[in-house]
């Protein structure tokens, strides 16, 4: 009888479920060996486990992508150009290029999770989206082994969205993403309580350490840290919605907020929505709608994956039901 490989440790929501086996790769090679003898198998490849929900048992192979190695491939007199293989921690990254006085991702300090996934949702954070700092990436298409090169039009980067989500969802395997860094530092402070922050610790000089300290120390006093409380950052999308209908909401619930975005939309905050309607705290047992941060589900220790899918389920038909705006999620199910 085959042993099935526990999965609690391999997703930041803490949730249990198993896969057949869980296998890491280093390198390219190891990767395509293991994507060959998997082949008449389901396969997934994971990374820092922070932006899945599993639902259920995973009856395949995980490929637990561990490929590391950082590499300075060009420069110019404003930029450097870096490699990063995709199996690389991303905020050791983010500390890496701080330490090395490289600008741009200071913002995205924090942000859990893999190099090689990032792409995939455009991580972004306190102003600033991956996208801004994107060169290329290198993939494997799984279908015919080859390695392909995608250039910032090709991953068509929108927000939380790429190619890897729509077209080309569970085609391809990112192996490694360039990046295309300032030599020269452009500070963006503009965004949340960055700015409040450095005049409270009295700054008078900006860094790309004291920026990324403040991001730190921001998104530790509002997200739960998974290794304490599982969960798996924001759970939905912030809706985007044309104008003339957050007009009509707007008569009805006054006190709306919403961004302006170009193209007559406006963007709500689905915490906002959530939190109105009543879901923030709310609690099932093991799981739950977090205290302060009502985006963000939680499972408190012991919860089911079924049931959270649920309790997303169940706040997104609510959302719709109260507001008409459909909530997408951001957490990829499996
Ligand atoms: C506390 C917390 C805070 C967060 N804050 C933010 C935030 O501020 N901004 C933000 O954008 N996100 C945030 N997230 C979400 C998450 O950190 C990011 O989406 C991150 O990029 C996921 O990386 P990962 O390696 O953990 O991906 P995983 O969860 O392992 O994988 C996510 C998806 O990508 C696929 N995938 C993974 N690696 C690859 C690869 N190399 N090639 C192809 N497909 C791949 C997987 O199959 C899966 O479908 C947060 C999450 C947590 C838990």
């Amino acid at each position: 009888m085959r042993t099935m490989q526990d999965l609690t440790n391999y997703n930041t929501f803490g949730v249990h479920a198993t896969a057949n086996s869980i296998r890491a790769f280093h390198n390219l090679e190891e990767l395509k060996h293991l994507i060959k003898i998997s082949k008449n198998q389901n396969f997934m490849v994971l990374g820092g486990g922070s932006n899945v929900l599993f639902t259920q048992n995973y009856s395949g192979v995980i490929l637990k992508n561990a490929m590391k190695g950082i590499m300075v491939i060009g420069q110019t007199e404003e930029h450097v150009f870096v490699k990063v293989e995709a199996g690389e921690n991303w905020h050791e990254f983010v500390l890496y290029a701080i330490q090395q006085g490289w600008c741009g991702i200071e913002n995205l300090s924090l942000i859990p999770g893999t190099v090689g996934a990032a792409p995939m949702q455009n991580i972004g954070a306190y102003g600033v989206e991956l996208e801004q700092v994107f060169e290329h990436l290198h993939a494997l298409h799984i279908e015919t082994g080859e390695m392909r090169r995608f250039s910032h039009a090709e991953c068509n980067f929108a927000y939380r969205n790429s190619f890897f989500k729509q077209g080309g969802k569970g085609k391809y395997i990112i192996t490694s993403v360039v990046f295309r860094l300032d030599l020269t530092p452009n500070f963006n402070t503009s965004y949340g309580a960055i700015e409040s922050t450095l005049e409270t610790w009295g700054v008078k000089e900006l860094s790309l350490k004291i920026i990324s300290d403040a991001v730190i120390y921001i998104r530790k006093s509002k997200l739960p840290d998974p290794a304490k409380l599982g969960n798996a950052g924001s759970f939905f999308k912030n809706p985007s919605i044309p104008q003339i209908k957050y007009q009509d909401l707007k008569e009805r619930f006054p006190e709306m907020p919403a961004y302006e975005l170009p193209n007559d939309e406006v963007k709500v905050p689905a915490a906002w929505l959530i939190e109105q309607a009543g879901w923030k705290g709310h609690r099932r047992g093991p799981i739950g709608v977090h205290a302060k941060q009502p985006l963000v589900l939680v499972n408190y220790g012991g919860g089911d994956g079924r049931k959270i899918k649920k309790l997303a389920e169940d706040i997104r038909l609510d959302i719709l039901f109260k507001y008409d705006i459909d909530l997408e999620p951001e957490v990829n199910m499996i």
